[in-house]
C-alpha cells in the first residue's frame, strides 16, 4: 500500500497520530482483499485493524505503550470463521473421561480414579469411550472396577459404539435396577452368576440410567465451552456460528460473554422449531460483535452413515430404502410454513440437508419461500450440501443459496460413500469445484465435535480430497478439488457473508475486528500434501493474543 493509500485509511478509522494498541510487523500478511492483497505489517486500536500497510508505514503508529507482535516473515491469515459447529457437545467430550486407550482393567480403574478426583461431588461422570477389546484380557468391565475410583460420584461410561454402558453402584440405585429387575424390551441388564447386575446395561436397558441422569446445567456448559474455546483459539478459529448441542447453550453463552471472558465470537443459531422464541431472544440477547442471534437452524433428513439421508434412489447396499424425511419434514408443508415464517420475522433460515433429494427440495422450498415472501437479501443456507443432482448445483447460485459445507466429511465420507451410494452419484458428492464454478458461493465449517474443529483439516481436505484412510492420493474425485484460496475464503470472507458479517470481519482491512492467525508455513506456497501439517502460532482476537505457541 503505498503511504498516500495508508493516510486515506487512516482517516476514516481515527486520527493518524493516535498510536496502536497492538502492531504486527515482519509477516506475510494475506488480507483477502483485492488491494492490498499483500502486505507486511497491521496495526489494531480499540479491537479494530487501524491500518494495513509495510513495515515503515505501520511502525509510524508505535507509541510507548505499544504492544508488538513480530510476524517473524510467517503468513498471516484473517481469523477462521468456522461455519457449523455444536461447541457444547464438543467442550463437554473434551472435558470427558477418556478410557479408549487402557490397556487393562486395572489401568481402567486407574485412569478413571485420577478423572474422578478432579469432579465435584455428587456430579455424573459420563461418557468415557471405552473398549474392552483393547485389554490384554478383552472381558466386559463391572461396576466392581468403578465404585473404588468413582466415590459418592454416580457413573455411567459409555463403551466406544455407544451401544451399552457400565455403571457404578449408585448409579444402578438412582436407577432402581436390582436383581429383581427384568430386562426391558430391546434392552439387557447384564448379571452375574448370582443374578446379580454387573453394572453393564446394553441398549434399550440404559434409558433407564438416562430418566435419572439430571440435565446439563449451565456451569457445566459454561465449563465445556470454556474448554472448548481454547480447544478453537489453538487452531486459529477465531469466530463461531454455533448450533443447537443443548437447551441451555444460548444461556450458557450469554454468562460468558456477559462475564467477559468470551475469546473468539459466536453467532448462535437455534433450532427452527423454536424460531418465535429466537426472534423475542435476538431482540432481548443484545447483539453484539461476541453474541449474535440472527439465524435458525432445521432438518430435512438424516445422514449418510446411518442410511438416513434422503435420494431419489434407493441406497446401493439397501435397495429397500430411499432414506427418510427428518421428522420436522414431516409434512413437508408444516415445515414450509416455519421456514416462512421464521422469514417473514427476519430470521436467516438454514436447513440440514445430505441426500440429493433433501437437496433438490430444500432448493424448491427456498425458492417457494422467496417468491411468497418478495425479494429480500436473506442469504438461505444449506447445511452440508453433500449429494447433489448435477441439475441442482447451478441453483444455489441462481437462487443465491449459500452452500454451507464441510470439507473434512468429504475425506471421512470418501472412504465408504461409494459402497452406499454408488460411483456416480458420488461424482457430485461435495461438489466444491462445480458450486464455485457455477458462481454459487462456499461457507466452510467442521461439524466439530462430528470432525476435528480444525480449518487447516479443513483447507487440507478441500485442496487434496486425499481420503483419510490414504487409499485416494491424488485425491477422490479430484475434480472436485479447490485451491488454497477458495477454502481460505470459505472460512474467512465468505464464511463471515454466510452469516451477514462480512463488513466486520473475513477480511484484514482498516475497520474490521482485529481477529487473525499466524500460521507455522504458508498454505499457498508449502506442497499441497504439506498443508495438513502446518500448526497455528498465534491466535488474535479484538487485538488480544489468545493463544500463542
Ligand atoms: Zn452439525
Amino acid at each position: 500500500m503505498s503511504a498516500a493509500a495508508l493516510l486515506v485509511v487512516l482517516a476514516v478509522a481515527a486520527p493518524a497520530t493516535a498510536p496502536a494498541d497492538l502492531v504486527l510487523v515482519s509477516a506475510k500478511v494475506w488480507t483477502g482483499e483485492a488491494a492490498p492483497r499483500e502486505a507486511s505489517a497491521l496495526a489494531v486500536r480499540g479491537g479494530r485493524i487501524v491500518a494495513v500497510g509495510s513495515d515503515p508505514e505501520v511502525e509510524a503508529l508505535r507509541g510507548p505503550g505499544t504492544k508488538v507482535l513480530d510476524g517473524r516473515g510467517r503468513r498471516v491469515v484473517p481469523g477462521f470463521i468456522d461455519s457449523h459447529t455444536h461447541m457444547t457437545m464438543g467442550g463437554l467430550n473434551l472435558l470427558a473421561v477418556d478410557l479408549r486407550r487402557t490397556r487393562d482393567e486395572a489401568d481402567f480403574t486407574r485412569r478413571l480414579a485420577e478423572f474422578a478426583r478432579g469432579r465435584p461431588a455428587g456430579q455424573w461422570i459420563t461418557d468415557g469411550a471405552w473398549d474392552q477389546q483393547q485389554w490384554r484380557v478383552p472381558r466386559l468391565p463391572t461396576r466392581a472396577l468403578l465404585d473404588p475410583a468413582t466415590g459418592d460420584r454416580p457413573a455411567c461410561l459409555s463403551r466406544q459404539d455407544g451401544h451399552m454402558m457400565v455403571c457404578n453402584s449408585l448409579a444402578l440405585k438412582l436407577a432402581r435396577i436390582t436383581r429383581g429387575t427384568p430386562d426391558p424390551p430391546g434392552g439387557v441388564i447384564v448379571r452375574d452368576a448370582s443374578g446379580e447386575p454387573t453394572g453393564v446395561l446394553k441398549d434399550a436397558a440404559m434409558d433407564a440410567v438416562w430418566a435419572v441422569r439430571p440435565p446439563r446445567t449451565v456451569a457445566e456448559l459454561t465449563e465445556g465451552l470454556r474448554a472448548a474455546m481454547k480447544h478453537a483459539a489453538e487452531r486459529g478459529v477465531t469466530s463461531v456460528q454455533d448450533l443447537p448441542g443443548n437447551p441451555l447453550d444460548l444461556s450458557a453463552w450469554e454468562k460468558l460473554r456477559d462475564g467477559g471472558e468470551l475469546t473468539l465470537r459466536v453467532h448462535y443459531r437455534p433450532s427452527l422449531s423454536q424460531w418465535e422464541k429466537a426472534r423475542d431472544r435476538r431482540a432481548a440477547a443484545g447483539n453484539d460483535e461476541w453474541l449474535r442471534v440472527g439465524g435458525v437452524k432445521g432438518y430435512a433428513d438424516g445422514s449418510l452413515g446411518s442410511g438416513t439421508a434422503l435420494f431419489f434412489t434407493p441406497y446401493a447396499d439397501d435397495p429397500k430404502t430411499s432414506g427418510v424425511y427428518a421428522a420436522e419434514a414431516i409434512p413437508f408443508s408444516k415445515m414450509e410454513e416455519r421456514v416462512a415464517a421464521a422469514d417473514r420475522a427476519g430470521l436467516q433460515v438454514e436447513i440440514h440437508a445430505i441426500g440429493d433429494r433433501a437437496n433438490a427440495e430444500i432448493l424448491d422450498l427456498f425458492e417457494r419461500v422467496s417468491k411468497a415472501n418478495g425479494a429480500r437479501d436473506r442469504r438461505f443456507r444449506i447445511e452440508h450440501a453433500q449429494h447433489l443432482r448435477a441439475a441442482d448445483i447451478p441453483r444455489f447460485a441462481k437462487l443465491g443459496v449459500i452452500a454451507s459445507m464441510q470439507p473434512y466429511h468429504a475425506i471421512d465420507d470418501g472412504r465408504w460413500a461409494e459402497t452406499r451410494i454408488g460411483r456416480e452419484r458420488c461424482r457430485t458428492t461435495y461438489a466444491f469445484r462445480s458450486l464455485l464454478d457455477a458462481g454459487g458461493r462456499l461457507a466452510f465449517g467442521s461439524d466439530w465435535d462430528v470432525a476435528p474443529l480444525s480449518p487447516i483439516a479443513g483447507i487440507d481436505a478441500a485442496v487434496t480430497r486425499r481420503t483419510i484412510d490414504g487409499k485416494n492420493p491424488g485425491g477422490w474425485f479430484p475434480q472436485e478439488r479447490i485451491t488454497v484460496e477458495e477454502a481460505i475464503r470459505a472460512y474467512t470472507r465468505d464464511a463471515a457473508f454466510a452469516a451477514f458479517e462480512e463488513k466486520e470481519k473475513g477480511t484484514l482491512a482498516a475497520g474490521k475486528l482485529a481477529d487473525f492467525a499466524i500460521l507455522s508455513a504458508d498454505p499457498f506456497s508449502v506442497q499441497p500434501e504439506e498443508i495438513g501439517k502446518i500448526e497455528v502460532v498465534t491466535t488474535v482476537v479484538g487485538g488480544r493474543v489468545v493463544h500463542s505457541k
